[in-house]
């Protein structure tokens, strides 16, 4: 994984008055300072133990406010240092890690605070994440994929929706299941809002069903297809090596020496994607159909597993190809794939799983908001 980021840094000397007034439910935008002298506040942070503040007052309503220099807020703790502990904490260091590495600079942070400036990036994360997806124009393609957390033991399933072009995180759920009723509604929100028009996922039903019924263009990422057509064709095995050849069903046209010669067309047909890989598929789709379908409980015969593998690959083959024609497309889903293997998965393997989903929420939000940044994400951001 890589991550690139500025932290923030105190600067003593300058100073911002807030556009409207910090009391709630007044709008004045004048203010006055109230008393000359500055005071000192004390602060925690790498390059500075103190700094002054000001107060002000409302022209309006007579409210009094303190301010800070740039990089420090009421709070003990510099905005340099809360970013810091953010930073620690996504680099898989766990809270309490995070607070004696700093406790070992002179930095005191207890646990606790770094348990809440992590969330509490996280919330900011997730606010900037959702005006993205209202605010932040079309994303002509969108990637979806699902993974499995434990929250208290308990598996739970994440959900998640990027931008495949940029890798930003577009929405996270927590589900169930990968069921098509569990996700559908939140995919198509997020589709809805920034006006996707090609879902990228992997071989799932679920998904299929999702594009069909949102009428999205859809594309089923390549390195799954491969890999499950060479996982059946790892199981059906090598049959003509079998002593003793099972019987072949009535009416079949593939004889069981041939099997292991239509497997490698399979193959071939996936990596390759000839112009007419329909037909073939047609062909080979008619060699097989006459296998009846199995009685439940009843042993799929390698004839059956082909002609299911044949159709399926036949049905879906306008999905499997469709970046042959669309340019900005590479045929993965590998944005996905990338957030979840890094900013969730990687993240996850140092832990002793989550306390909480809200806490998947936010630690994924921070994390895939710093990662997908496309220059070095400055961490002040969070603080702004
Ligand atoms: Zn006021």
């Amino acid at each position: 994984m890589r991550i690139q980021v500025r932290l923030p840094k105190i600067q003593p000397n300058e100073y911002e008055l807030p556009k409207q007034c910090p009391y709630d439910g007044c709008s004045g935008d004048a203010f006055k300072p109230h008393g000359r002298k500055g005071e000192a506040k004390a602060v925690r942070d790498t390059d500075h133990d103190k700094v002054t503040s000001y107060r002000y007052k409302c022209a309006t309503c007579g409210y009094t406010f303190r301010i800070y220099p740039a990089g420090v807020s009421q709070a003990q703790q510099s905005n340099r240092l809360k970013a810091m502990s953010v930073l620690l904490y996504i680099l898989g260091i766990s809270y309490g890690g995070v607070a004696d590495f700093l406790w070992s600079f002179g930095l005191q942070m207890s646990k606790t605070t770094v348990y809440d400036n992590v969330q509490a990036a996280g919330v900011v994360a997730r606010k900037r994440q959702k005006a993205t997806v209202k605010h932040g124009g079309q994303r002509a393609i969108i990637g979806a994929d699902g993974t499995f957390l434990k929250v208290k033991g308990v598996q739970v399933g994440i959900e998640v929706v990027v931008d495949d072009e940029t890798g930003e995180l577009l929405g996270l759920d927590i589900t169930a299941s990968e069921s098509t009723e569990e996700i559908e509604p939140f995919i198509r929100e997020i589709a809805e809002q920034v006006k996707a028009e090609v879902l990228v996922s992997d071989d799932f039903n679920s998904y299929k069903n999702i594009a069909d019924n949102a009428d999205l263009a859809h594309q089923i990422c390549q390195s799954h297809i491969i890999r499950n057509v060479d996982k059946v064709v790892e199981s059906i095995g090598r049959p003509t090596r079998m002593l003793h050849p099972p019987l072949m069903p009535k009416g079949v046209k593939s004889s069981y020496h041939q099997i292991e010669r239509d497997c490698r067309i399979l193959q071939g047909l996936v990596r390759d994607r000839p112009p007419d890989a329909k037909q073939i598929l047609a062909i080979l789709y008619d060699c097989y159909k006459a296998t009846l379908t199995p009685r439940p409980k009843q042993k799929h015969s390698i004839w059956y597993r082909m002609k299911r593998l044949i159709w399926r690959l036949w049905m879906r083959w306008e999905r499997i190809t469709l970046h042959d024609h669309f340019e900005q497309l590479d045929g993965t889903n590998n944005a996905c794939e990338r957030l979840i293997g890094w900013w969730i998965k990687e993240r996850y393997r140092t832990m002793r799983g989550y306390k909480r989903t809200l806490s998947i929420r936010n630690v994924v939000a921070v994390t895939s908001l710093l990662g997908a940044a496309a220059e070095p994400y400055d961490m002040g951001l969070l603080y702004a």
